[in-house]
């Protein structure tokens, strides 16, 4: 599948680990060198900002779409060839969901799941077939993906469900899972 536009959702704390930055930086290489534009939340902190300098260094294309509020002098990157302002934070949710073709998770808080949550629960409800992918430096989701198995060892989600997205270890190892992606077949969501 041709990828043009790849939603990043990552942490803006800049006090974490430099594993973290590390891989944020080699999938903004890779992305550039593979002519994937980057989808993000406009932020020059954390790894929204590593992500986005590594694309713009290697020559490629970042997309900041940010809600006005965050549109704050030292928050808001400005190394963007593309700034989209939305008037709240979920008109910002739902613009970055509708310019990506695929969306990749990297660490990140609340913010993060919270996007890759709202991706997933809309690809189980069938409003869209794109890929997800968890980028798991260092295992960081390993306790969210414990969560997930227990959510289908207990019925809360088909077993199926697991298709929903893809855990990846490295940058390079997401992008050919986008390349030879195709939409899985899944059961309903109902349990009936
Ligand atoms: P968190 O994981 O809590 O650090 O939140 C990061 C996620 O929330 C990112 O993927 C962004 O899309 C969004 N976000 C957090 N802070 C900002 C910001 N200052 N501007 C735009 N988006 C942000």
């Amino acid at each position: 599948m041709k990828i043009n536009n790849l939603a990043v959702y990552c942490s803006s704390s800049d006090q974490i680990d430099q594993a973290y930055f590390d891989d944020a930086d080699v999938l903004g290489v890779v992305m550039a060198n593979k002519n994937i534009n980057l989808v993000y939340g406009g932020g020059m902190r954390g790894l929204m900002g590593q992500v986005a300098q590594s694309v713009k260094q290697n020559h490629g294309k970042t997309i900041g779409v940010v809600p006005e509020a965050l549109r704050i002098e030292g928050v808001v990157n400005t190394i963007d060839d593309e700034l989209i302002i939305t008037p709240d934070m979920h008109t910002r949710k739902a613009k970055m969901i509708a310019l990506a073709e695929g969306f990749i998770g990297l660490a990140g808080g609340f913010g993060t799941l919270e996007e890759m949550l709202e991706v997933m629960t809309l690809k189980q409800l069938g409003y869209h077939e794109k890929p997800i992918i968890f980028l798991n430096t260092a295992g960081y989701y390993n306790h969210l993906f414990a969560m997930f198995e227990h959510i289908y060892a207990e019925n809360f989600a088909k077993e199926e469900y697991r298709q929903l997205y893809q855990v990846c270890d490295t940058a390079e190892q997401a992008i050919d899972y986008l390349t030879g992606y195709k939409p899985p077949s899944l059961p309903a969501k109902w349990f009936v």
